[in-house]
């Protein structure tokens, strides 16, 4: 079977290409930038079986070349949030929501069989509805409202464009379903840090010398792939998919990395001390759990990440 990956050199993205070549699928990968992309070249079997292809997310009708005839689209381009946000607008919200849109009016030209589109947890989770020990489950929804009072501009893209997708696939008859994914991390096979591995180098170097007042799930970046791969796989697998091992409060997180890590100089405290700390919630996983997911401990995932970290030379 032949599949299409959208933004194949990210982090996510890499993973899912090593594991659909391993599981014997012809691959297309699009990627913005070919020098970012030299290690998918490198992975077991791209040399028969993978092809990379230049698109833009902006860039109308780009996808079309990369789709057609592809069995399965896998749409996991979007720019991932940073901290340094100037103009939400067109770093983040117009390529999450017009790209989304537009790779998938080319799967609609193309009639791909099944689109799997990564969204995230930051459409789901972030509503003032949610309290301490909420069970937050696919019905879930992120509250723009919410969001835009406290600048969460990436959750404002993320669930924008996930409302945007579904909208689009209904009305085009289009079989889509979403992986929905907590913070992701775990060993890079790309040679840059993404957000996510940013925010565990600095703590463990002690660049991060505060933590936000923020409780969010955290899941290892294999099981997410392999998410993405059994959904696709799965007739019977639709709607959303929350992909998360374990919600941890930042307070929690430097806790497991100081005891996992008692070397490194890891000295971030609370923003702010005086404030009660943001409660503990319960992400279901239970979808993906009878899907065959059997989530990897998120002690052990940090373990396989610090290992890869250091081979990348990011962390001494
Ligand atoms: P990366 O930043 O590593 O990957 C993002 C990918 O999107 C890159 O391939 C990037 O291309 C591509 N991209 C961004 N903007 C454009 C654009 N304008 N045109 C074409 N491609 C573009 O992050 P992740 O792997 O973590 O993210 C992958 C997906 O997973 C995203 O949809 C993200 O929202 C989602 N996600 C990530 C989580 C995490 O914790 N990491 C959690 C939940 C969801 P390039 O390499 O050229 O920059």
């Amino acid at each position: 079977k032949t599949v299409c990956v959208t933004g194949a050199s990210g982090f996510i993205a890499s993973w899912l290409v090593k594991l659909l070549l391993e599981r014997g699928y012809t691959v297309r990968g699009t990627v913005r930038n070919p020098e970012k992309s030299k290690h998918l070249l490198q992975l077991p079997g791209a040399s028969d079986n993978l092809k990379l292809v230049a698109a833009n997310l902006l860039e109308q009708g780009g996808f079309d070349e990369a789709v057609q005839g592809c069995d399965g689209v896998f749409h996991t381009a979007s720019p991932y949030f940073t901290k340094n946000v100037t103009d939400p607008q067109a770093q983040l919200i117009d390529p999450a929501v017009k790209g989304t849109l537009n790779v998938l009016a080319s799967c609609a030209r193309a009639q791909t069989k099944k689109v799997v589109l990564t969204s995230s947890v930051a459409a789901v989770a972030f509503t003032p509805k949610r309290t301490a020990g909420s069970f937050v489950d696919e019905s879930w929804w992120t509250d723009v409202d919410y969001c835009e009072e406290n600048k969460l501009w990436y959750n404002i893209s993320k669930t924008l464009a996930e409302k945007a997708a579904w909208d689009f696939a209904k009305e085009n008859g289009l079989n889509m379903a979403t992986i929905n994914p907590a913070m992701v991390i775990g060993p890079v096979l790309q040679d840059s840090k993404n957000t996510s591995s940013e925010i565990i180098v600095d703590i463990l170097n002690g660049t991060m010398k505060t933590f936000p007042n923020v409780s969010i799930g955290w899941v290892g970046v294999k099981d997410v792939a392999m998410a993405h791969i059994l959904v696709f796989e799965s007739a019977h697998a639709t709607g959303r998919h929350i992909c998360s091992e374990r919600v941890l409060h930042y307070a929690d997180l430097i806790a497991i990395l100081s005891k996992l890590y008692p070397t490194y100089p890891i000295c971030a405290k609370d923003a702010d001390e005086t404030i009660a700390r943001v409660p503990i919630f319960t992400l279901s996983n239970q979808k993906l759990k009878e899907l065959g997911i059997n989530f990897q401990p998120i002690e052990d995932v940090f373990q396989e990440a610090v290992t890869s970290f250091k081979e990348c030379g990011w962390l001494a």
